[in-house]
């Protein structure tokens, strides 16, 4: 029987169409947040999207999208996930547990848990590997130009943006910081430009 296919376009759930992608966990830093690197240039995503605006019209920001957002979307990968919060001590501290012996722990988790979080989850093939390189080495000093902690940060405990270090802490990560209905599977446009 003659089968139309709906039009890939917006579709509510993209495995209808790709196979479930790479996700990883992203969060701007309380420093991002405060220095205005979360929202930085007019880009018509923000305006179509009324979640987004109501989190960021209270910052100021609004009508303007990330420095860093833009990097990852211009890449190609899809924000599935995005929401911004004050993690608790503990909460940063569970984040963090693989530290928990380092002498900066304690400085860490108070500053991860100092301000607002930009809490993302980012979906696309070599999305954890990528994202690394788009971000650069932990210590800005270190990291490239070009690079996210290379264009926008100087010291080691103020870089800027955390991403998830390999394919088992992205699962833990993204299942503690998102609730699966707050993530959304879509595909749009570009998916077939991008991948083919
Ligand atoms: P990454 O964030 O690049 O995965 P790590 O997991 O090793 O790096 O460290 C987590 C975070 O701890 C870093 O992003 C940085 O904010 C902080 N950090 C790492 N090393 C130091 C250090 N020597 N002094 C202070 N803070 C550090």
């Amino acid at each position: 029987s003659a089968r139309v296919s709906p039009p890939r376009v917006g579709l509510p759930d993209s495995s209808l169409f790709l196979p479930q992608m790479e996700r990883t966990f992203i969060a701007i830093k309380p420093d991002g947040v405060q220095r205005g690197l979360v929202i930085d240039r007019p880009n018509k995503f923000i305006a179509s999207c009324s979640l987004l605006r109501k989190i960021l019209k209270p910052s100021g920001y609004n009508n303007q999208i990330s420095e860093i957002i833009s990097r990852f979307e211009r890449k190609g990968f899809k924000l599935v996930g995005i929401k911004i919060m004050v993690p608790s001590k503990g909460f940063t501290q569970k984040h963090y547990h693989d530290l928990k012996e380092k002498p900066f722990f304690n400085g860490l988790c108070n500053f991860l848990s100092s301000g607002p979080v930009v809490a993302m989850v980012w979906e696309g093939e070599g999305v954890i590997r990528y994202g690394r390189k788009l971000i650069g080495a932990t210590d800005p000093q270190k990291s490239e130009p070009g690079t996210i902690r290379g264009d926008l940060a100087v010291v080691v405990g103020r870089n800027i943006i955390h991403g998830s270090d390999g394919p088992e802490s992205a699962k833990d990560e993204i299942s503690m910081w998102f609730k699966p209905e707050e993530l959304v599977s879509y595909t749009n446009n570009a998916d077939k430009w991008i991948y083919g």
